[in-house]
């Protein structure tokens, strides 16, 4: 039988696999939060930038408006509106250049990005800067009708309509494909997190379940085998023996197919017991078996049925057939020699032989007839085979039988 690990050791192994997969699962699950929270931060950041863009487009258009209103309370209105705007656009500027990290929001640490809020030839940073400077300057003049006049004017509308938004627009993109880029990563962790749990779970199915599944199956024959065969010998028990004997006799109810048993009985076996001591009598026990296996066909069964007395089932064989086996199988015990100990030991059985009848309605009356036979062997000196005269053509063949076997 192969070496198997210890049940406890497969537990451990077991526990062990499945706190791997729960590790691998919550780090599969946080993947999948940064995988939605990149997303959501890249749409958000996508939505402040276009924001500014539209409030950049508005001002300008406000401005505009305002340095050409005649009529002061539209130029209250409009400059109301144009520093609520501008205020706004503050905010989202401080937001753009350096987050909010109260809010969680984070600008994405990215070369691009850097290059393109403060470097050439955009400088996003800069230009918004100018561009609110310049509103600043336009709001906090009194209004005359040359303030359109401005230089202020002709940059705030150049600003809005060019670089700023070309920039913001550019910033997006750069966003979308940082985030593009982080979101990959993440799903290629994500991948090696699956395939890990993947693996793992192989690894358990052949470092547990196989190897148990084998222990199993190998103890299992085992149980099967101390619970069907006789230790001692190795040939089937009295229990198995009947079990088989049952399913002969079936098959002879149903089909008609005669059959015959051999009790074996050895002679004067305590004395064996007595002068060789009890590993002598086994000795001799094993011995039996192995010389009724040699002198059996395959597809005879023999089974000890208690102590030294053992049955031998013949399928297909008749009163005539057995009996030369019975007298064949008498004749090879009685010239076997059992070495035990440096000494030899020599011994005789007796043996009775009945097939199943007609008459038959179980398979113990088959064996009872059998032992008949038996009983006038031993009654008759021993070391002989009896036929039971009430087994089909029992009479005929037991005429013979009954007379002294001649040792060989
Ligand atoms: P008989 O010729 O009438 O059969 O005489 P016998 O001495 O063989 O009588 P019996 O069949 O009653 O004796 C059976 C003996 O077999 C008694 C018991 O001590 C012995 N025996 C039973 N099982 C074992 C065993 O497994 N090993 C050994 N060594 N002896 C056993
Ligand atoms: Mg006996
Ligand atoms: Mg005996």
């Amino acid at each position: 039988m192969p070496a198997y690990a210890s049940p406890r050791r497969y537990m451990l192994t077991f526990v062990l696999c499945f706190v791997a997969i729960g590790l691998l699962e919550i780090a599969a699950y946080w993947i999948n939060g940064r995988i939605v929270a990149q997303q959501q931060e890249v749409a958000r950041f996508a939505q402040v930038a276009d924001r500014q863009r539209t409030l950049s487009l508005r001002v300008a258009l406000l401005v505009g408006e305002y340095t050409e209103a005649a009529d002061p309370q539209v130029r209250v209105a409009k400059h109301r509106a144009i520093s609520q705007a501008a205020q706004e656009m503050t905010r989202l500027h401080t937001l753009i250049t350096k987050g909010d990290p109260a809010s969680g929001y984070r600008v994405p640490e990215s070369n691009r990005i850097d290059q393109i809020i403060f470097g050439d030839p955009i400088f996003l940073d800069q230009t918004l800067r100018l561009f609110l400077s310049g509103v600043d300057e336009i709001l906090g003049r009194e209004w005359s009708a040359d303030l359109a006049e401005l230089p202020y004017m002709d940059d705030i509308r150049a600003a809005a309509s060019g670089s700023l938004s070309t920039g913001l627009e550019r910033l997006n993109e750069a966003m979308r494909d940082a985030g593009d880029d982080k979101v990959d990563e993440l799903e290629i962790a994500l991948i090696a997190s699956t395939v890990g749990m993947v693996l793992v779970i192989f690894a358990m199915a052949v470092l547990v379940l196989v190897p148990m599944m084998r222990r199993l199956e190998s103890q299992t024959d085992e149980l099967i085998d101390l619970a069907t065969t006789d230790p001692l010998t190795g040939s089937l028990n009295r229990r198995s023996f009947m079990r088989e004997a049952e399913a002969e006799f079936a098959r002879f109810r149903r089909y008609g197919n005669r059959f015959a048993v051999i009790m074996i009985d050895i002679d004067r076996f305590k004395k064996v017991n007595d002068t060789y001591g009890h590993a002598g009598g086994d000795s001799v026990i094993r011995a039996l078996t192995r010389v009724c296996l040699e002198q059996t066909r395959s597809s005879d069964v023999l089974g000890r049925m208690g102590g030294e007395e053992f049955a031998v089932l013949l399928p297909e064989a008749t009163i005539d057939s057995a009996r030369i086996a019975a007298e064949k199988l008498r004749a090879a015990l009685e010239a076997e020699v059992v070495h035990h100990e440096g000494r030899e030991i020599r011994f005789t059985a007796s043996l009775g032989v009945a097939v199943a009848g007609d008459d038959d309605t179980e398979i113990l009356k088959i064996l009872s007839r059998a032992d008949d036979a038996l009983y006038v062997a031993k009654n008759g000196g021993r070391n002989r085979v009896e036929i039971d005269v009430t087994s089909p053509g029992g009479s005929d063949a037991g005429a013979d039988a009954t007379a002294p076997s001649v040792p060989t």
